[in-house]
């Protein structure tokens, strides 16, 4: 799990989300399925903990190391599309 600050932490990961295109599945707001390299899904919850943080959790190995995976990335831009959408309504 890792607090996302900014989208420049983001930059690699968006770069690598691009080139794999993973398959990124709605399960409801903040939470999705994201297809992994070897098969599978993982699953990326994106939240606001009660302190004002944005938290970004995938189920992959990479995050639990704290590193900003490409999931992570692809479910976020799904997810910021989403929320911003909430916000205008
Ligand atoms: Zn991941």
């Amino acid at each position: 799990m890792f607090i996302l600050k900014g989208i420049s932490q983001l930059e690699k990961a968006i770069a690598k989300a691009k080139k794999i295109r993973p398959r990124v599945e709605f399960d409801c707001f903040g939470r999705y399925r994201v297809s992994g390299s070897k098969g599978g899904f993982y699953t990326v919850i994106c939240k606001k903990s009660d302190n004002g943080y944005k938290t970004v959790a995938c189920t992959c190995k990479g995050a639990e190391k704290g590193l900003v995976c490409y999931h992570s990335a692809a479910a976020l831009s799904l997810h910021i599309g989403l929320a911003r959408r909430q916000a205008t309504a």
